[in-house]
């Protein structure tokens, strides 16, 4: 079968590999569509320290069963599934805590297990054991079902820093990320989105998007313009979905008294230091959270919310590319050229 494989920091190579092995405790699933992730580029461009020469990457997934092991209950030939990511042990302190997330024992699919940008794919026991292979109903259509990864992780964030009925929200950024935590954060209730980006054509894409105010940073100044929509006070809540220090940095003085403010883009090793008022955080009680990847409950909320059809998925997806062409959407994302970009393994080519 034709698989995008790793094979070195910014060596990602499309080859055919052999079909992953049925057996009884795995599932084999056939992927209908996977979108390209951050972490993809950061495999294509700089590398990761988790990965391994000769692993197929992607993880942002939804295909069909084609084998389910004499030993798997609850899984059967025909059923579409999704992916929470990160397999946790079940077994550390973090995984008692109910935090499998932040398992220092997980096994990352895409990155320590074989992912989906592939023709056939291996749910290993572990990912069934833990809950991570998710059923996708059938009124969620496959490319849909393939943010619902992306997604879980917006929600996660979104739900430590308490999103809720009646909110305003900020997020900084208007990448893939940015316009996923748009329509979560109208999902969940907010009253009042609004998203700042710098440059084109995101800011083009992002007022696509209905019901939210598009500020383009360049212009004015942001935290006068969010005051503006939000009756002088700042926004409930403020999500930095820009992986750069300057926006971390002034994210805090977007956030009214007693607000909060995520932090969900992750910035560079060794380049991660940011200087934060501390004043504006103590006098103002504001609470900065952190939040990363996701756990199995995120995934299944994402698709309960793309069940009830609350989520513009079509204009999160701009562009979609073949497995073979995986170079092109890789290009995309690296040139802010897109947003989400969905890749087709060969049986499902456009
Ligand atoms: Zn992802
Ligand atoms: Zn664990």
């Amino acid at each position: 079968m034709k698989a995008a494989i790793y094979y070195g920091p910014g060596d990602i190579r499309v080859e055919n590999r052999p079909e992953p092995a049925a057996t009884d405790d795995n599932v084999i699933v056939q992927v209908h569509c996977c979108a390209i992730c951050g972490t993809d580029l950061k495999l294509a461009t700089i590398g990761h320290h988790r990965a391994r020469p000769g692993r197929v990457i992607g993880h942002e997934m939804v295909g069909h069963v084609v084998h389910a092991g004499a030993d798997v209950e609850g899984f059967a030939e025909g059923e579409r599934i999704t992916l929470a990511t990160t397999v946790a042990c079940g077994d550390c302190p973090y995984c008692a805590m109910g935090l499998g997330n932040l398992c220092p024992n997980s096994l990352p699919i895409g990155l320590a297990a074989d992912g989906a940008f592939a023709e056939l794919m291996a749910i290993p026991p572990q990912a069934l054991a833990g809950g991570n292979a998710v059923k996708v109903p059938p009124e969620v259509p496959d490319e849909a079902a393939a943010l619902s990864e992306p997604m879980s992780c917006a929600i996660n964030a979104q739900q430590i820093v308490g999103v809720g009925d009646g909110d305003s929200v900020l997020i900084i950024g208007g990448g893939p990320l940015g316009a996923i935590h748009v329509e979560v954060a109208k999902a969940l209730g907010a009253a009042q989105v609004m998203i700042v980006e710098l440059t084109e054509p995101r800011l083009s894409m992002i007022r696509e998007f209905e019901d939210i105010v598009v500020i383009d940073g360049s212009q004015g100044d942001v935290a006068a313009i969010v005051k503006q929509h939000t009756a002088e006070l700042g926004a409930d809540v403020v999500i930095v979905a820009a992986p750069a220090a300057r926006p971390m940095e002034e994210s805090i003085n977007y956030a009214r008294k007693g607000g909060a403010v995520s932090f969900f883009a992750s910035l560079p090793s060794g380049k991660s230091d940011v200087t934060l008022d501390s004043r504006i955080i103590h006098y103002g009680e504001l609470q900065v959270s952190g939040a990363s990847d996701s756990r199995p409950e995120h995934v299944q909320k994402a698709v309960e919310l793309l069940a009830a059809g609350q989520i513009d998925y079509q204009k999160i997806i701009t562009h979609r590319v073949s497995l073979k062409n995986i170079h092109q959407g890789l290009q995309l994302m690296k040139e802010k050229q897109s947003l989400k970009v969905l890749v087709f393994p060969p049986s499902r080519e456009l």
